[in-house]
C-alpha cells in the first residue's frame, strides 16, 4: 500500500522462561550488581561494606530483541535476589519511562515483595505481589521492584516496546519513599536522601 510504514516485523517465536526461577535457558541475562547502584540505597557505610565483602548479584532480567516501535510489546522476567542494604531490602534501580505515558503490567511468579511507584505529582503507593498476583503500573509512574522475602523474587513483565528507559531521574533525585525492614516487619519509609 503506498504511504504504508514498514516496520521489521518478527515471525512468531518462542521463549522459555522457568516459571519458578523466572530464568531462560536460551537468552542471556543482564545483571546489575550491587557496585552498579552506587547511592541508590540510604545507608551508604552498609552498602560499601557489602560491595568490598564480594558485591552480591542484586537483580537480573532479560532484554529480547523486540524491535522499538509502538505496536510490538518488550517483555520478560526479572529476578530480584534476596538481601538487605542495611534495613532496606535488594531493589532494582527503578524508572520512568522516556516516552512517559506509557503502562507496564508485572505478573508475580515466585517469591514476594512489592512494586514501589510514583509520578511527577507526588502521588506514590507500594503494591505488595505474591504469585499470581499482577500488577497494573499506570502511565507516568516511575516504578522499583523490590524483595522483601527470603527467596528470589520473580515477575514477568510487558510494556510498549518503543517506550524507553530513564534511570537517570531516579539516579539523580532517588524515589520519595524507601521499603525497609523495621522490628522484623516490612516498613514504608521517607528517603531521608530524596531530591526534590
Ligand atoms: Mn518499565
Amino acid at each position: 500500500m503506498a504511504g504504508e510504514q514498514k516496520f521489521n516485523v518478527l515471525s512468531p517465536f518462542v521463549i522459555d522462561f522457568d516459571i519458578h526461577s523466572g530464568l531462560s535457558d536460551s537468552k542471556e541475562s543482564s545483571r546489575r550488581y550491587l557496585s552498579d547502584m552506587k547511592n541508590m540505597y540510604f545507608d551508604d557505610e552498609a552498602y560499601h561494606q557489602l560491595v568490598k565483602e564480594g558485591d552480591p548479584l542484586v537483580y537480573e532480567f532479560y532484554e529480547l530483541d523486540i524491535p522499538r516501535t509502538p505496536g510490538d510489546i518488550a517483555f520478560g522476567t526479572t529476578v530480584i535476589y534476596p538481601g538487605k542494604v542495611g534495613r532496606e531490602y535488594f531493589m532494582t534501580k527503578g524508572h520512568f519511562h522516556e516516552i512517559l505515558d506509557t503502562a507496564e503490567i508485572y505478573y508475580c511468579l515466585s517469591g514476594r515483595g512489592y512494586l514501589l511507584m510514583e509520578n511527577t505529582e507526588g502521588d506514590w503507593t507500594a503494591c505488595e505481589l505474591a504469585p499470581g498476583k499482577a500488577v497494573y503500573v499506570p502511565a507516568g509512574y516511575a516504578h522499583r521492584s523490590i524483595n522483601t522475602g527470603s527467596e528470589p523474587f520473580v515477575m514477568f513483565f510487558a510494556f510498549r516496546a518503543d517506550a524507553g528507559h530513564d534511570y537517570g531521574t531516579i539516579e539523580e533525585k532517588g524515589f520519595r519513599k524507601l521499603v525497609v525492614e523495621e522490628d522484623g516487619k516490612v516498613a514504608v519509609i521517607d528517603n531521608p536522601k530524596w531530591k526534590n
